[in-house]
Order: C-alpha cells, then sequence, then structure tokens
C-alpha cells in the first residue's frame, strides 16, 4: 500500500511539528513554505500558561476565548517536555513564571486572575513581597508582589528550531521554498505555488498570518492578522534569574538563557512594511522596553543590549483555529491561539492526527474552524 501524502504549508513551529508527527505516523510530507517572517524565528522563547496581561488589555472582547483554552496550554507545555526528553535540549527549564504587580490594586487584580486560572487547573500563588524576595531577590525594591505560575517556563527558539528541523528531515520531509497563492480541492488537494503545483491526499494549513488569504477561497473566513513586535537582548550576565518574568499592568516579558544573556520583550510594536517585508524596528519600543526592564531588575542596567529585531506575530480570535474546513475536509487548519510558540508543538501534533484519522487525547472540537465558515 502507498503512503499516504501529505502537504504542509507553513515551515513555523506548527508546520514543523505537524511534519514530524505526520512522518511518524507513516505519511510522505512534503512541507512547503515562503520562510518570511515566521514568528517561529523570531519569538522570545516564553512558555506561557498563564493569562497574559498585555492580551487581556489589548483585546478585551478576545478574553473569554483564551481562558477558556487555558488547559490547551497546560497540554502544549507538558508538549514540550515530551519534545525536550526526545530531541532536545532546547536549552528549556519550568521553573515557573512571575507576574509582578507594584501596587495593591494590581496584586488584587492578579489576585482575581490566579483564583480564574486555578479554577482550571493552574499551579498559581500569590506572593507578597517578603515571600516573592526569597525567590527573586534581583527584583526592584517597588515591586510589591507577584502572582507565580509554576506550570511555566522558557527555553531558546534557536536551538529548538534548529534541532526540530533537523528531526524533520532525518525522518524523510521534503522541504520546499515556495510561496502559495492558491489551493483548491476535489479528489485531492492542488496548491499552486509561485514556483511549482503540488499535489495530494490532504494538506495542513499552518501559515499563521497568511492562512486567512490562503483559506477565503475555501469560504473559511479565518482572521489571521499579522501583528509586528519587538525584541531585545543583552550581553551575558552571571547567571540568577529562574523566572520567566511579566508585569500585571506593563507589556513585558524578561528571561535569562543559559548563555547568561538576557531577553527582552513582551509585546511592544514594531513598524509594519507590509506582510512579506520584516518589520522596522521602533525607537520608542527599544527605548520603552529596555527602561521598563532596567526598572524592575536593577541588576541588568549596566549591561549592554547587543541586539534588537522585530519579527510578525499572528493573532486571530484568542483560541487556535485547528480542524478539518467544513466542504473542504482534505485540509485542516493549524493556527494557534495567543502565545503560538507555546502551543505550536502541541497544534501541530494534533493537526497530524486528524490527518492520519487517530483519535487524539485531545478534544479539538471547540477549536475548529467552522466558527469562521460562511453561513
Ligand atoms: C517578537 C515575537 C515574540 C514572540 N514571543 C513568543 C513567546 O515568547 N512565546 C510564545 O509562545 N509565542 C511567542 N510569539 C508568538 C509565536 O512566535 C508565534 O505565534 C508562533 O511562532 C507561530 O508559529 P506558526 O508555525 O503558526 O507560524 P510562523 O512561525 O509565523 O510561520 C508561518 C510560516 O508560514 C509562511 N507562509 C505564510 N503564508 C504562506 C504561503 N501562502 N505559502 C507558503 N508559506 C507561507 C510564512 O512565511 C512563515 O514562514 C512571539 C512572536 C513574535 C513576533
Amino acid at each position: 500500500m502507498s503512503r499516504p501524502e501529505l502537504l504542509v504549508v507553513g515551515g513555523g513551529i506548527v508546520g514543523l511539528s505537524a511534519a514530524i508527527a505526520a512522518a511518524q505516523h507513516g505519511a510522505a510530507v512534503t512541507l512547503i513554505d515562503a520562510a518570511i517572517n515566521a514568528g517561529t524565528t523570531a519569538n522570545a522563547g516564553s512558555l506561557h500558561v498563564q493569562l497574559q496581561s498585555r492580551f487581556l488589555r489589548l483585546y478585551p472582547d478576545q478574553a473569554h476565548n483564551v481562558e477558556a483554552s487555558l488547559h490547551l496550554y497546560l497540554e502544549a507545555v507538558r508538549e514540550w517536555d515530551r519534545l525536550e526528553a526526545n530531541h532536545g535540549p532546547f536549552e528549556m527549564v519550568r521553573h515557573g513564571g512571575l507576574m509582578l504587580a507594584e501596587n495593591a490594586t494590581q496584586l488584587k487584580f492578579l489576585e482575581a486572575k490566579a483564583r480564574r486560572e486555578a479554577a482550571r487547573g493552574l499551579d498559581v500563588d500569590i506572593l507578597e513581597r517578603a515571600a516573592l524576595g526569597r525567590i527573586a531577590p534581583w527584583l526592584g525594591p517597588q515591586v510589591f508582589g507577584a502572582e507565580l505560575c509554576r506550570d511555566e517556563g522558557k527555553l531558546n527558539p534557536l536551538t529548538a528550531n534548529i534541532r526540530l528541523r533537523a528531526v524533520a528531515r532525518r525522518l524523510g520531509t521534503t522541504f520546499v521554498k515556495d510561496r502559495i497563492v492558491t489551493l483548491t480541492v476535489g479528489d485531492n488537494v492542488q496548491l499552486r505555488g509561485e514556483l511549482g503545483l503540488y499535489k495530494a491526499d490532504q494538506a495542513i494549513v499552518a501559515a499563521a498570518w497568511g492562512s486567512g488569504r490562503l483559506l477565503g477561497g475555501l469560504g473559511l473566513a479565518l482572521p489571521s492578522r499579522a501583528e509586528p513586535l519587538h525584541m531585545n537582548i543583552t550581553e551575558p550576565a552571571a547567571a540568577s534569574i529562574q523566572h520567566l518574568v511579566q508585569h500585571a499592568e506593563r507589556s513585558i516579558t524578561l528571561k535569562q538563557l543559559q548563555s547568561g544573556q538576557i531577553v527582552i520583550g513582551g509585546g511592544w510594536p514594531a513598524q509594519s512594511r507590509g506582510d512579506d517585508v520584516v518589520p522596522a524596528v521602533l525607537a520608542d519600543s527599544v527605548l520603552g522596553n529596555i527602561a521598563l526592564a532596567g526598572k524592575l531588575v536593577p541588576g541588568i542596567r549596566e549591561l549592554r543590549v547587543i541586539r534588537t529585531w522585530a519579527g510578525m506575530n499572528t493573532t486571530v480570535d484568542g483560541k487556535t483555529a485547528l480542524g478539518r474546513i467544513p466542504g473542504a475536509e482534505r485540509v485542516i487548519v493549524a493556527v494557534p491561539g495567543d502565545a503560538g510558540y507555546t502551543l505550536g508543538p502541541l497544534c501541530g501534533r494534533l493537526a497530524s492526527e486528524l490527518a492520519a484519522g487517530l483519535p487524539g487525547e485531545v478534544d479539538t472540537g471547540p477549536y475548529s474552524p467552522a466558527r469562521f465558515a460562511a453561513r
């Protein structure tokens, strides 16, 4: 019997993970990637589980979608544990994440948030200043308290991406650099790219911000939007910061890599130059992001920032879009919800299990793209 053929569009963390799992299930996989503006090659390596204050502030209308997906984030970090064990090391640790409060009002907000998260199975606690100081003595004196989410962690995405790409290659994935322009479905799936025509039994569309444009022709109005974001990294310092650090009201993520370098990001904007061009770094984001980091962790103020960059995140409606397309069932969409690098390996594997007709251990029903189908 011939092997089932699968096309994967998009070579980010979702597409790579889908290709790896599909090859393990016996499929002949061709991964087609335009290799432009992948969030996967620009991201900060935070493994997010708790509700991010940045997201709640920017997209309050989508907050319920993220909250309803919290169990998926717990599954997603376990998926990263398995990947680390099988294909690592990715410099991954799960020592937990701190979300900082600088006053009593912010801590009250975190207390309410922690109650909602605990009800959904997250391992969270509120720490007053004295307890916080014992585990994070490097914090500035004005920090009042924090929420600790023990499920969270961090890794080095550069290492993880290189290793996972090598695994996919070793398992026989064919990599093609092309941009797909049209997608048609009949007795098979046909993808027309700028450079070639590709046919297979099924396709997984994991093209992040590019997914909506591709799927429009199949009657799916997936509102995938590109969101240009800013990042910084410092020179190395002595290791001291174990946790992923965020703030209850301000946009920041801060973490220390094994190299000692501090990675600072958390959603400061970059300047879009169109979806197909790398976004431009904004001076206000460099200054604002770094100043906030130095205020929260005074010990890093003397470090030099050795690189800043901008990359393309993708937003949809806060919830992962994962499943077969109504009326075009040979096509499976896999676009992760907020914090897509955290969710990516799980989304990719679940998409490949759908393609193989395997019963996954996660119910993907709530994430079906049918919510975007023309009525
Ligand atoms: C600066 C920044 C920091 C971030 N930090 C974090 C973090 O710390 N933790 C976290 O969990 N998440 C983070 N994210 C989000 C995360 O990086 C993304 O959500 C995730 O990488 C998306 O993975 P993906 O595989 O869905 O898509 P991507 O990695 O975006 O890859 C999509 C690929 O599809 C290709 N493509 C698009 N259209 C087509 C087409 N028509 N034909 C062929 N190929 C196409 C693109 O060129 C791209 O290569 C961050 C994002 C940014 C930008």
